[in-house]
């Protein structure tokens, strides 16, 4: 192959680790008996109702999907308090990481986000060129605001982009935190708040991150998934809450026009139904995680404090 054909970005990139399937797992290890942790799955499973809705969406598969997912569009906008025009739908929320990439980020921008990161909001960013800059942690796991502010200081970020309640490290932001972090960001910089675990937050912990960023003076992106407290994470299904139609028209652009499959938005719309399941699957997940952490604590080691459903630790 011609050593020019590949853009450097691409080739620059190593491949993204995504983890390995169950099936796999089993076969490699030759072991039936696994709990499968590392990709923060719903042990819990669907709700009877998305199986329901599969079934019978199946027997429309012979034509091609909405393009403009119009239904869930609507229904996601009444459940967030948004307009339909604001709110877009992705194959995942990781297929809208690489469209708000693809839409805004031009080679040589600085992207800012938190350390240790979730790999799609540095893999994405890398893929059009733009460099990132990862602002760890404070030691005692608390949000660094001030590494923040610095890593913005000398460069306005095109983009600014973390998860919270944080993958991989579990604990969330604060309200006076956000606050801070939004007064201290350059006007012209997006705003992407992947908000994955939202559901799993102590009720203590949340607060409405689209408020404070609707008052903001930045442009704004936020994330939500299907994924996780949904437990639909192989049907490929989540959604993003723009500042203005604009944004979500322009990223429209760069996505595949059928990118997001009928079946996938049948299953959303019978799981946003089933509150109880939902918050059974939260249940679930907050005594897990409240165990888990007890007993590594016991056996000696150092987890971060965990909004979410898994537990990060320190293996040595
Ligand atoms: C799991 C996860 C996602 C969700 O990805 P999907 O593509 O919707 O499955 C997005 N962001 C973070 C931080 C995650 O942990």
């Amino acid at each position: 192959m011609n050593s020019d054909l590949i853009r450097p970005e691409i080739a620059a990139l190593p491949t993204y680790n995504a983890g390995m399937a169950l099936d796999r797992f089993r076969a490699h290890y030759g072991i039936d008996c696994l709990a499968k942790l590392d990709s923060n799955e719903n042990s819990a499973g669907p709700c009877p109702g998305v199986v329901e809705a599969l079934r019978e969406e199946a027997y429309g598969i012979a034509r091609y999907p909405d393009a403009g997912n119009g239904a869930l569009r609507e229904e996601l906008a009444a459940a967030t308090g948004s307009a339909a025009v604001r709110v877009i739908i992705g194959n995942g929320s990781e297929d809208l990481i690489g469209a708000v990439f693809r839409t805004v980020l031009r080679p040589g921008d600085q992207v800012v986000t938190i350390w240790p990161s979730f790999g799609l909001h540095e893999f994405g960013a890398l893929a059009m060129g733009a460099h990132v800059t990862k602002v760890p942690f404070n030691d005692d796991w608390t949000f660094p605001l001030q590494g923040m502010i610095g890593a913005m200081a000398d460069e306005a970020p095109r983009v600014l982009i973390l998860s919270s309640p944080s993958n991989p490290a579990g604990p969330a932001i604060s309200a006076a935190e956000f606050d801070a972090l939004l007064t201290a960001t350059p006007a012209g910089t997006l705003v992407v708040f992947d908000e994955a675990y939202l559901e799993y937050l102590d009720t203590a912990a949340r607060f409405d991150a689209m408020a404070r960023l609707a008052a903001g003076h930045n442009p704004w992106l936020i994330l939500r998934t299907f994924s996780k407290a949904y437990g639909l994470a192989g049907i490929r299904i989540g959604h993003g809450i723009g500042c203005c139609p604009d944004l979500v028209a322009q990223m429209m652009k760069t996505r595949n026009p059928f990118g997001v499959n009928a079946l996938a938005v049948a299953a959303a719309r019978a799981a946003m139904r089933d509150t109880d399941h939902l918050a059974h699957s939260v249940k679930l997940a907050a005594d897990g995680r409240a165990r888990m952490a007890r007993s590594l604590a016991e056996a000696g080691y150092a987890c971060a404090p965990t909004q979410t459903n898994f537990v990060f630790f320190d293996t040595d």
